[in-house]
C-alpha cells in the first residue's frame, strides 16, 4: 500500500487496481471472510500541481467476484462433462460395430447356403435383416464421426484442390441415388482452375451428404443441381434443389446435432439427423462454413464455402 502511494505521489496519476482481496470480519461472528475491492486512489493536487492529498474510494464487488467464479468454475464443469460423453460414444460406436459385422458374415453364409438350402421367402428376409444392418451401420459411423469431432480428435489433411475435380467426384457416387428416386440429377459448369484449400475426403464427405439429402427430401421428378464458383477469397459450393424446403424457423436448428423437420417414425429411411451437424463442424474445422436457404414448396440452397487458393494477382 505504501508502495502505491509513493507511486501515486511521484507521477501524479490515479492507481487503479481490481478484486483486489481483503480478510476481515465483517458480521461479528469472530470468523473472518475474504471480502473483494475494486480501489482507485486519487490524487489531489494543490495549485503547483503537488499532490497534497489522496483519496481512496473502495468499492466492494464481493458478489460479483464470486458470481464469476461460480459461472468460469460450471463452464469448466461442462466443458469436461462435454468431453467424457463424447470418449463415451467414441468407445460405445467401436463396441456396436463388431456384433453388426458378425450379424452381416453370417447372413452372407446363409445366403451363399452354406448352411442348407435357401427358400425365396427366406432369401427376402436375409435381404431385409442386411438392409437393417446397413442403415444401422451407417447411423453409428456418424454417431462415431460425430463423437470424434466433438472429442478433437478429428485431423484434416488440407491441401490445394481442384474445385472442378470435387464436384465430378461426386456425380458417380451419387447417380444411383438419384436415379433410383427418379430425380434429375447435373452439375452446372465449373470454372476449371478454381482451387480450394481443403481436406479432400471431408470436403466430398460433406457434398454427398448435402446431395444426398437434397435427394433424399425431393419428390420424384425433381431436379437437384451441384455448383461452384469463386467469390473473393472463397470457393462456394451450391447444392440446390426444388423439393419440399425447409421452414425458415428450421434453417439455423437443421445443424444442430438430432435435429430433423416434421420427423415422423415411418421414415427411418431418413437417417438421425446427424449429416448436416458433422457437415457443418467438419467444414469450421477446415476453416469454412455452410448455410442454407429455402422457400418452403420451392426447394433448398445448401452453401458450402471454404478458403480460395492459388488465385494470382491479388
Ligand atoms: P438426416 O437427413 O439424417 O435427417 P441431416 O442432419 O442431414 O439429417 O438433416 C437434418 C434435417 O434437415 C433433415 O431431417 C431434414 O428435415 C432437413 N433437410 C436437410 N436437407 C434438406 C433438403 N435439401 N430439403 C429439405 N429438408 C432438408
Amino acid at each position: 500500500m505504501f508502495d502505491i502511494i509513493d507511486r501515486v505521489i511521484d507521477s501524479g496519476e490515479p492507481y487503479r487496481a481490481s478484486a483486489i482481496p481483503a480478510v476481515f470480519d465483517s458480521d461479528g461472528d469472530g470468523i473472518p471472510e475474504t471480502h473483494y475491492f475494486n480501489l482507485v486512489y486519487q490524487p489531489l493536487l494543490d495549485g503547483n500541481n503537488e499532490v497534497y492529498a489522496i483519496a481512496l474510494v473502495a468499492t466492494e464487488v464481493s458478489e460479483l467476484v464470486r458470481a464469476r467464479e461460480i459461472a468460469e468454475s460450471s463452464q469448466r464443469a461442462a466443458e469436461a462433462a462435454n468431453l467424457a460423453k463424447s470418449e463415451f460414444l467414441a468407445a460405445m460406436s467401436h463396441e456396436l460395430r463388431t456384433p453388426l459385422n458378425a450379424i452381416s458374415g453370417y447372413v452372407e453364409l446363409l445366403e451363399m447356403g452354406i448352411h442348407g438350402p435357401v427358400t425365396a421367402a427366406q432369401l427376402e428376409a436375409l435381404r431385409r435383416v442386411r438392409a437393417s444392418q446397413r442403415h444401422l451401420l451407417t447411423l453409428i459411423n456418424d454417431i462415431l464421426s460425430h463423437a470424434r469431432i466433438q472429442a478433437g480428435r478429428t485431423e484434416f489433411r488440407i491441401q490445394p484442390l481442384l474445385a472442378a475435380e470435387i464436384v465430378g467426384s461426386i456425380e458417380a457416387l451419387v447417380s444411383p441415388q438419384a436415379r433410383a428416386r427418379g430425380i434429375d440429377y447435373g452439375a452446372d459448369p465449373c470454372d476449371g482452375e478454381l482451387q480450394l484449400l481443403a481436406d479432400e475426403e471431408r470436403v466430398r464427405q460433406i457434398l454427398l451428404n448435402l446431395v444426398g439429402n437434397a435427394i433424399k427430401y425431393t419428390d420424384p421428378g425433381g431436379i437437384v443441381r451441384i455448383s461452384c464458383r469463386a467469390e473473393g477469397e472463397w470457393v462456394l459450393f451450391q447444392v440446390r434443389d426444388n423439393g419440399r424446403g425447409i421452414p425458415a424457423t428450421n434453417l439455423e436448428s437443421i445443424f444442430d446435432p438430432f435435429t430433423q423437420v416434421g420427423r415422423t417414425l415411418s421414415r427411418p429411411e431418413e437417417g438421425v439427423g446427424l449429416g448436416l451437424a458433422i457437415s457443418r463442424e467438419l467444414a469450421r474445422g477446415m476453416n469454412g462454413d455452410i448455410s442454407a436457404e429455402s422457400e418452403m414448396g420451392v426447394g433448398s440452397v445448401f452453401t458450402l464455402r471454404m478458403r480460395r487458393t492459388g488465385i494470382t494477382g491479388t
